[in-house]
């Protein structure tokens, strides 16, 4: 097992954290032989969440914390955004976990502004989570959400939270540029730790799963949390722990350019079809498109599986009004598209750019007005 230094906590975590949503997919005894395995390897970061189960994660969590509490960094999460009813669910949190403290408590999926603005205010649920860090049952706080950088880097500017988890892949990185741009040198400038999720897109990624791995390590993340609900899986990655390498460039490249969830459809981001001679900032576009659905509809129905996947994924992070807000907002948009051609030939990826500037006008404008969203 590799391990890194999480940030200023200090605390020393291995890069494989194992996540306790998956473990409610399984019976106690089966959860309960993946955590041993898990900790006889060499893994130390173990987090859940309440909500997972409404509890039940956390249960299966707690029986193996009852004898091997001392081995891991132990983290969950709390939802509540009022102080009152978070120090309730985390006193629940702690007895199901059968422990005295956890090591890291996170802010769990906050998503909006407003939300943040509840967590921060007097009586807000950091208010119950710094009383049990004074009484000794939560040695760092953190704050975690999805596909929202942005929301992220205030929360850092707000109040200094000492853990950041968010997602990290190959893929939503070109959704979420910002993820790795901004909040990434942001968050180690100042020393937060950054716990990694959703290394395989939710599932998007399995095919590419090896590299997708590998991608996430070669960030300078800390540690990345993944489901494992079958000792296959965990097996696997454990394995893939331990052998890490990091990606180089050319890796990295071959990558973005041959992953076949990619293909022909992900703007990769490379600026290199401008300039658009009607000012069309194509690249935004396709981003804003990233926010609203991450570029998971392309027009193309593949096999049932993965349209199916598809659908379920491409709302996941519910960042339609957001992306249709600021696409409203830009001056020129995708209608002003005059096909003239020249863009086309540029794309090093073979984006079919004119068709796929309409289908981003199509979900930016339209879409969400007919499904009712
Ligand atoms: S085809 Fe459309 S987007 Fe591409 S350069 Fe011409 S006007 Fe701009
Ligand atoms: S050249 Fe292709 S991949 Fe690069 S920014 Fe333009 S559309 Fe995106």
């Amino acid at each position: 097992m590799q391990y890194r230094t999480l940030g200023r906590t200090g605390l020393k975590t291995s890069i494989l954290g194992i996540g306790g949503f998956h473990l409610l997919e399984i019976g106690d005894d089966e959860a309960a032989a993946l955590l041993h395995r898990y900790l006889d390897a060499g893994g130390n970061y173990v987090e859940t969440a309440p909500q997972y189960g409404n509890g039940e994660s956390e249960r299966k969590v707690g029986r193996v914390m009852a004898e091997r509490r001392g081995e891991c960094i132990l983290a969950t999460k709390c939802n509540e955004r009022e102080r009152d009813a978070a120090a309730a669910t985390f006193a629940g949190s702690l007895r199901r976990l059968q422990t005295d403290h956890v090591d890291a408590l996170f802010m769990h999926h906050v998503q909006t502004g407003e939300e943040l603005e509840r967590i921060l205010a007097p009586d807000g649920a950091l208010r119950a989570a710094e009383a049990a860090r004074d009484a000794g049952q939560v040695r760092f706080i953190g704050i975690s959400t999805h596909g929202h950088p942005q929301l992220l880097i205030r929360a850092l500017e707000a109040y200094p939270f000492d853990l950041i988890m968010t997602g990290f892949n190959f893929y939503d990185r070109f959704n979420f540029p910002l993820t790795e741009e901004k909040l990434l040198p942001m968050a180690l400038e100042r020393g937060v730790g950054v716990v990694g999720m959703k290394v395989v897109g939710d599932g998007f990624l399995w095919r590419s799963a090896e590299m997708a791995f590998r991608y996430a390590w070669s960030l300078p993340i800390h540690v990345m949390v993944a489901g494992m609900n079958t000792p296959a899986i965990l097996e696997q990655d454990i394995a893939r722990a331990e052998a890490f390498t990091p990606m180089d460039d050319a890796e990295r490249e071959r990558l973005f350019a041959e992953s076949p969830e990619l293909g022909n459809y992900v703007c990769r981001l490379c600026d290199k079809c401008l300039p658009c001679p009607e000012g069309v900032d194509i690249p935004r576009i396709f981003t804003l498109e990233g926010w609203y659905d991450r570029q998971m509809w392309d027009g193309v129905v593949r096999d049932p599986g993965d349209f199916w996947m598809r659908q379920v994924l491409r709302f996941w992070f519910t960042n339609e009004e957001r992306a249709r807000a600021a696409y409203a907002n830009m001056e020129i948009r995708a209608d002003a598209c005059t096909d003239c051609g020249e863009c086309e030939p540029r794309c090093p990826y073979n984006l079919p750019i004119v068709s796929k500037l309409g289908h981003a006008h199509y979900k930016l404008t339209v879409e969400t007005a007919i499904m009712g969203r």
